[in-house]
């Protein structure tokens, strides 16, 4: 509840809908700031949740928080992330619906953090025993084994997704967790060979060589530094480790320096965590060996370098390090050695082997790094899958967890983030679709009164870039295809051919002049709507065919280990057929997406990152700011791409609440009540027992018995509407105010 007048001058508004001006955005921005110094980082807007990253322990995700957000509503209680968690469980279960939470923000804004809080708050306060207790367990331990696998510091979070993420937790009737399925999306792959000055690989590659005995070091070959791989070394200055774990008090902050050790002491306190998680979730002792071996493998390609022979072609300089990785790989050395310097081809009928350059040799087996980190995660999510399945209880209903890469703008933005601002497009699309439209046209289908709202539709964006034929994916297939002369210059022809005067795309030879001169040649720009986002088409063929020469697939499919033969599948050799490419695998993977959340109730969480520097207010200080670490400008941008504004103008022109008559008069209203595991249900008291007119005995129509039962409570008119086939309440304060009533009768 908001306070005295001056309470709220002090904190604002924790609804952003009860905002005076809510249409200003200087408000808004001003709203969340005043709360953010304040320690409060939430503020809803409606039911949809605002998160500012506070970049420091705030102490309010203790297990008396958690139990204090349980069946509390909205309004009872300040803004939480545990009272988004705690409203979708309760509509699961008191509406047997399923459910999904959408996570979005850019890198670092605390979307994972805030995924973990949910799965935390779901795993605590749902119904249990003990066979429910041990696939908690499970959920959780999911979490250290994918970030270990899937993280990385990058500039924006030292902890940074570099995949997407969508995890349905699944309830049986009681409400009890009784399984999981994660799907993953896109790792960011060319980080196993390459990473930006300043940032890391994968967690795993240092955890292990940092937390791995003496005896697993020398079984892997390793030496312990991460200097001495090529694929760990690309840091240019120790500074990466600067500003890691800003968040754990125990750790002492320094801004440059001396602090591997910080750093070092994570890793190896990382790895036993994924040493213990891996066990949780019943991998075998022979299959995490081999992870580690792939892993292993990895660093020691990474460190294979060609020369070239007088015929130009390219030879392994230390043939013993092929040894090593055949070793790892359970393949063999002379196919491997055979495979990385040349390839087969085919010319009259006849297979001839092929030398490569030393370039194409370095590509290759950059490729073959890539691709093997690559399936190996894909299999590590297949097997967690199957970890979390459980075939011996009932699944009901499931709660899915969206959290996926925010909207990326960089100076040079590439194929990877063409990919991820599509993702973000489809997310916005469906945003729209799910609340905007969907809310407009409901009301009309419901007979009910309505102001449009005006939106932007992205959905001409969307088109843009995956519309069959015609769209940037299928234009860059078809020159990923096509043999000749192809390239990434042709690429760029092609589409100011074809999608030339599209409006939201502009390049140098069809952009209007103005914008023009920013543009380079072998460029092009969409205006996302989070705003615009040049391209470098340099990279998009190559990054879209990710091409891994044959031989190399053939001397991992004949390998003896588990996971490198699953991950590398013979049929796929006998496949005729072309490998679908990157582009089109992730136009399928987010239509697939779209479909599961389309067909869930959504609650969203927008999370915002207040500065770039990843810093909390209290460590000012030591880099003389003399401000709270809230920077306008970038918040001002977050709010815009995730179209707040436009968020907080429909919740404020609609109905906050709409459920149809029959669910409505069968809402439970001791909800509270219901949390233990072996509750018996019929004691509940729904909402049509509150009136005698509708209970015991009622035959009438559902609409008519809200009817009686809304004029019956003393509804106010302006309170609520009577749709066709559901009820519309304005505000929530009016439901609350009669369960309120009723507890305390
Ligand atoms: P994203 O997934 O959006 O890229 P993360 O969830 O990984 O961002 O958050 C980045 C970092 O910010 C975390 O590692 C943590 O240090 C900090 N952080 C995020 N959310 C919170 C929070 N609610 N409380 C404290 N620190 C947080
Ligand atoms: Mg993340």
């Amino acid at each position: 509840m908001e306070g005295a007048l001056t309470a709220r001058d002090r904190v604002g508004v924790q609804d952003l809908v009860l905002l005076e001006d809510y249409q200003s955005e200087t408000a808004f921005l001003n709203n969340i700031k005043k709360r953010f110094k304040e320690k409060l980082i939430y503020t809803y807007i409606g039911s949809v949740l605002v998160s500012v990253n506070p970049y420091q322990q705030l102490g309010f995700y203790t297990p008396y928080h958690m139990e204090k957000y349980q069946g509390v509503n909205f309004y009872e209680m300040p803004p939480h992330v545990y009272a988004i968690a705690d409203n979708t469980y309760r509509s699961m279960r008191n509406e047997s619906s399923n459910q999904c939470i959408l996570i979005s923000g850019e890198s670092g804004s605390g979307k994972t953090e805030a995924s973990k809080y949910i799965l935390q708050y779901l795993s605590v306060c749902s119904a249990s025993n003990e066979q429910v207790e041990y696939i908690k367990s499970r959920l959780l331990q999911s979490n250290p084994v994918l970030e270990a696998f899937g993280n990385a510091k990058t500039h924006r979070n030292d902890n940074s997704s570099r995949f997407g993420k969508y995890m349905d937790i699944e309830f049986d009737y009681r409400g009890a967790p009784v399984g999981g399925h994660i799907l993953n999306y896109l790792l960011e792959r060319s980080r196993v060979v390459h990473q930006a000055s300043g940032e890391r690989n994968f967690h795993i590659f240092y955890q292990l060589l940092e937390g791995a005995d003496d005896v697993l070091l020398s079984r892997l070959m390793l030496t312990k530094s991460p200097d001495k791989y090529a694929y760990t070394n690309q840091v240019s200055s120790p500074k990466y480790n600067s500003i890691a774990i800003l968040y754990d008090n125990d750790l002492k902050y320094t801004i440059d320096g001396k602090c591997a050790k910080v750093s070092s002491i994570c890793d190896r306190r990382d790895f036993v965590a994924v040493q213990k998680a891996l066990k949780v979730l019943d991998f075998s002792p022979k299959n995490i060996d081999e992870l580690f071996c792939i892993v292993a493998s990895v660093l020691h390609l990474g460190n294979v370098t060609f020369t070239q022979n007088e015929d130009g072609h390219a030879v392994v300089e230390r043939q013993h390090e092929i040894q090593k990785i055949a070793n790892l790989l359970g393949c063999q050395y002379e196919q491997l050695l055979q495979a990385l310097t040349h390839r087969t081809i085919e010319a009259n009928k006849e297979k001839m082997q092929s030398p490569l350059t030393v370039e194409q040799a370095l590509y290759a087996r950059d490729a073959l790094s890539k691709a093997i980190y690559g399936r190996m995660f894909d299999w590590l999510v297949s097997n967690l899958n199957r970890s979390l399945t459980n075939k011996d209880l009932m699944r009901k209903n499931v709660i899915g967890l969206l959290d996926i890469y925010g909207f990326e703008i960089f100076k040079s933005n590439s194929f990877e983030q063409f990919c991820i601002n599509f993702c973000n497009e489809k997310l916005q699309q469906l945003f729209i679709e799910l609340t905007l439209k969907q809310e407009q046209e409901e009301y009309r289908a419901e007979g009910i009164e309505w102001e449009p709202v005006e939106y932007f539709n992205n959905k001409i964006i969307c088109d843009l870039v995956e519309e069959r034929h015609q769209g940037i994916i299928d234009i860059l297939d078809e020159e990923c295809l096509r043999p000749g002369d192809a390239s990434d210059n042709t690429f760029l022809t092609k589409m100011e051919e074809t999608v030339g005067k599209h409006p939201h795309f502009i390049t140098h030879a069809l952009g209007n002049s103005k914008l023009r001169k920013t543009i380079g040649y072998e460029e092009f720009r969409l205006v996302h709507y989070a705003g615009e986002v040049t391209y470098s088409v340099k990279g998009f063929l190559d990054k879209n065919n990710d091409l891994l020469y044959r031989d190399l697939k053939v001397a991992m499919s004949e390998s003896k280990h588990d996971i490198i033969k699953q991950a590398f599948p013979v049929t796929e050799l006998a496949r005729l057929k072309r490998p679908e490419t990157v582009g089109s695998q992730f136009r399928t993977s987010l239509n697939r997406l779209m479909d599961i959340l389309m067909s869930k109730e959504p609650s969203y969480v927008r999370c915002i990152k207040p500065n770039d520097a990843k810093m909390s207010g209290k460590h000012f200080s030591i880099v003389s700011y003399n401000t709270y670490r809230f920077d306008e400008t970038l918040v001002r941008h977050q709010v815009k791409y995730l179209g707040l504004m436009e968020n907080l103008r429909v919740r404020r022109a609609g109905f906050a609440y709409r459920r149809t008559h029959e669910i409505f008069l069968n809402r439970l209203v001791l909800i509270q009540s219901v949390q233990s595991y072996t509750h018996v249900y019929t004691d509940v008291t729904r909402y049509k027992s509150l009136c005698p007119s509708t209970w015991p005995h009622y035959d009438g129509s559902p609409r008519k018995g809200v009817d009686v039962l809304c004029k019956y409570l003393d509804y106010k008119e302006g309170e609520y509407r009577l749709g066709k086939t559901k009820v519309f309440i304005r505000f929530p304060r009016t439901l609350f105010a009669t369960e309120d009533a009723f507890q305390i009768r």
